[in-house]
């Protein structure tokens, strides 16, 4: 059988493919060679194995190596082929990386020294003399091939494809393979990771990326040499075996941080080496390159630290990580964390306005945890978020408390990690939360670092975008640590700014820091923003604040953060500050918010549904002050203290401790009252609208709430009020008249 199945018709060269090759596990051989009778005689030889490619000459074999590249598996060439032509063709092969991978077999007339040493020396790996002896040239083709086609395999995951160091298995292996080799020497496992490397590729081009991975690869090579291996792990993470010995200071370390500086058009690269000095052989070599990475954590943005060893000090923390790990949901579920609270105040008088809600954690076996021993764990095993929210929930839980015990309700705010806002819906999350405690949004204040920011700006503008809407406060935490930029800064959707320690407790003494300061704060004054000064220490930091007209502060100068009870404590005993006492409204055994505003005109909203309130807040807090309350009582006592300035009610009749026909009949009957207009709101076909007018309703709305309807009506009512209030002080006058009359 003769086929030239798969080649072009016009093909220079013949193909003779033998018996069936569907699964192309038949190999295809190329045999060069001038002489149809010998290239017949090597086809009946190999055609029961192999699919024949047969050239006349070197050239005509070039030509058909271009086109099946990767069809051949091996090449026979006649060496008595005119001499130029046969050794063009094997300078091509060689030349080539790819083909110079096919083997080559050289056919000789006759067994002799010369003649191998001769073609040997062209390059090919073996050669074979007439008369041929099938079984033998089969078995010797089979090996050649199979060594061939393992190696390429070997040198795909042996090597890695970009910088030619060994793969990470193949590092492993070879590692393995020396340390098992040379019980009696001690070697090191140096990892070596460049600081931020994904921004480098993001700012500077994949390109300078790749180029500066090879200049590591380069430099671990030459480290190396002839002392160790090296090999790329993964990423820009590269490991070097070595033997140990040398002192990897801070200093010889810095000096090939500042080679590999000259090589990239990256300024300032940093990178950081993680040394384990392997103590136990019987550990995998990823354990021990794992430890050596460790180590490189322990150091990561550290200034002028480039190199720190695994240690048992490393051990310790990891040891400790794992533990936090594996009781951290237990911990939660039986209510280990606590909220401690740190007073905010206002610097003027040092009065309270606040307070930070902090996490403490109190662990039955390690006893008490601050925040930074667990929550970086948390941050990076996505914990963060449910203790987030558990704190959360807690604060609503306080806030509620103090309302509940008749205390002034102050704001308090909360840590808002970065990854609550890729992981919640934060305004739902938020604002079902005060709902369900029956908070204003504005009570809970939201901290959120500066470095979130700048991170990715977008999605958390439009977060904070989408909570002010909802009512809550913003407060940009740690602020001066990120690099937000001016032009940012003018953007961003937040109330606060919170200066963050190291600019606070900066040196008063040196101009540098005391100017950046100034600036920072004539910077939020100029942008409208509120200032929170954290840290605050001594008195000396109290009047440089004073002085710049900072308007508040937090710090151990004050109070250091405490536990929930102490704070309650604090709270009824302290003067609080008289901001505060206009924002949030909260007489004693009362649920009522209040937010003052410039607007005298105050709209009263009495429903105990948290959602409906919001609702009807949503809907009027533009045009009126609006004041909330959840019960009767402190709508009544409300009522009483402020009812020269409420305009309009909106009354909710079905509230479960009272009816709320009776109060519509006590307003009524109230002179000081029965001006106020009040609508009634109730379920559709309930049948009360007329009993409603009948009691002396002014008006009355079914649910659903149609925004539009509602404030039109409102609106009509609030004239109304005017009006009657007007009638009054007419007649009020007339009759004063009449009297000094
Ligand atoms: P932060 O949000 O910047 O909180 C302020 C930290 O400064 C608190 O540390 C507080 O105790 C401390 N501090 C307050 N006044 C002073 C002072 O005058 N001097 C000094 N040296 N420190 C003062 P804390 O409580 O250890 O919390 C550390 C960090 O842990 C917080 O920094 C915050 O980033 C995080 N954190 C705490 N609680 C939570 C939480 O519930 N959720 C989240 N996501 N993070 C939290
Ligand atoms: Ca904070
Ligand atoms: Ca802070």
């Amino acid at each position: 059988m003769d086929t030239s199945a798969g080649i072009p018709a016009e093909s220079k060269y013949s193909y003779r493919q033998f018996g069936f090759s569907a699964n192309s596990v038949r190999r295809t051989i190329l045999i060069i060679d001038g002489n149809p009778t010998n290239r017949n005689l090597l086809c009946n030889l190999l055609k029961d194995e192999y699919d024949i490619i047969e050239a006349e000459s070197g050239l005509d074999a070039i030509e058909i190596l271009k086109d099946c590249k990767d069809k051949v598996s091996l090449i026979v060439i006649d060496m008595i082929l005119p001499l130029s032509d046969g050794q063009k063709f094997m300078e091509f092969r060689n030349r080539d990386p790819f083909f110079s991978l096919i083997p080559v077999v050289a056919a000789t007339v006759k067994d002799g020294e010369g003649d191998e040493i001769s073609t040997l020396s062209y390059g090919a790996s073996d050669y074979i003399t007439k008369p041929y002896n099938k079984e033998i040239i089969l078995h010797r083709f089979a090996n050649l091939i199979n060594l061939r086609e393992s190696t390429v395999i070997m040198n795909l995951l042996e090597y890695d494809r970009l910088t030619g160091v060994y793969s990470r298995e193949f590092f492993y292996r070879h590692a393995r393979a020396i340390i098992d080799q040379n019980p009696n020497k001690k070697y090191d496992i140096i990892c070596s990771d460049v600081e931020s490397f994904k921004l480098i590729n993001d700012s500077y081009g994949i390109d300078v990326g790749d180029a500066l991975l090879c200049g590591i690869a380069d430099m671990c090579g030459e480290y190396t040499k002839e002392r160790g291996i090296c090999g790329r792990l993964g990423g820009d993470i590269f490991a070097c075996l070595i033997e140990s010995g040398d002192d990897y200071s801070d200093e010889s370390m810095g000096e090939y941080i500042q080679r590999l500086n000259s090589l990239t058009p990256v300024r300032n690269l940093v990178m950081n080496f993680g040394i384990y000095h392997i103590t136990d052989t019987s550990l995998p070599v990823g354990v021990m390159c794992d430890r050596a990475i460790l180590a490189i954590g322990s150091i990561k943005g550290k200034f002028n630290r480039y190199v720190a060893c695994y240690d048992n000090e490393i051990r310790e923390k990891i040891l400790l990580a794992q533990t936090i790990t594996d009781s951290m949901e237990t911990a939660l579920e039986e209510k280990q964390f606590k909220v401690y609270l740190q007073p905010k105040v206002n610097i003027r008088n040092g009065k309270i306005t606040g307070a930070e809600a902090l996490v403490r954690w109190l662990h039955p076996e390690k006893g008490f945890l601050q925040p930074m021993e667990f929550i970086p764990i948390f941050e990076k095993n996505g914990f963060i978020t449910k203790l987030d929210q558990y704190m959360w929930e807690e604060t609503c839980r306080i806030i509620r408390g103090w309302i509940d015990s008749g205390m002034t309700a102050v704001p308090v705010s909360v840590n808002v990690s970065r990854s609550d806002i890729y992981n919640l819906d934060l305004p739902e999350t938020m604002l079902n939360l005060v709902n369900k405690y029956g908070l204003h949004p504005e009570i809970l204040h939201l901290e959120i670092t500066e470095t979130a920011y700048t991170e990715n700006p977008k999605q958390i503008i439009e977060a904070t975008t989408r909570l002010r809407e909802a009512g809550f406060i913003i407060e940009m935490d740690d602020f001066g640590t990120g690099y937000s930029s001016l032009n940012m800064l003018s953007d961003l959707p937040v109330d606060t700014l919170k200066l963050d320690m190291k600019l606070v407790q900066s040196d008063n003494n040196d101009s540098g820091s005391r100017n950046i300061l100034n600036f920072v704060v004539s910077l939020a004054k100029w942008m409208n923003l509120l200032i929170i000064a954290e840290g605050v220490e001594t008195q000396e930091q109290v009047n440089r604040l004073k002085y710049l007209n900072c308007n508040y502060a937090q710090g151990y100068f004050y109070a250091r953060p405490m536990p929930e009870e102490d704070f309650t404590k604090l709270l009824s005993e302290s003067p609080i500050d008289d901001e505060v006492i206009s924002c949030v409204f909260s007489p004693p055994n009362l649920e009522l918010t209040f937010c003052d505003s410039n607007n005298k005109d105050i709209l009263l909203i009495i429903h105990s549904s948290g959602e409906n309130r919001c609702m009807l807040q949503e809907t009027f807090s533009g045009q009126y002050c609006v004041a909330e309350a959840g019960n009767f009582d402190s709508a009544l006592k409300f009522l009483k203290e402020n009812h020269s300035r409420i305009v309009t009610i909106i009354l909710d009749v079905l509230m479960p401790s009272m009816d709320g026909f009776e109060l519509v009949s006590i307003l009524k009957h109230d002179e000081r009252l029965e001006s106020i207009p009040i609508i009634i709101t109730a379920d559709e076909g309930d049948g009360l609208e007329l009993r409603s007018i009948d009691i002396g309703a002014d008006d009355f709305i079914a649910k659903p709430y149609y925004p539009e309807v509602i404030s039109r009506r409102v609106r009509n009512l609030v004239d109304l009020c005017k009006y009657r209030r007007l009638k009054t002080d007419t007649y009020k006058k007339d009759k004063d008249t009449a009297a000094l009359n």
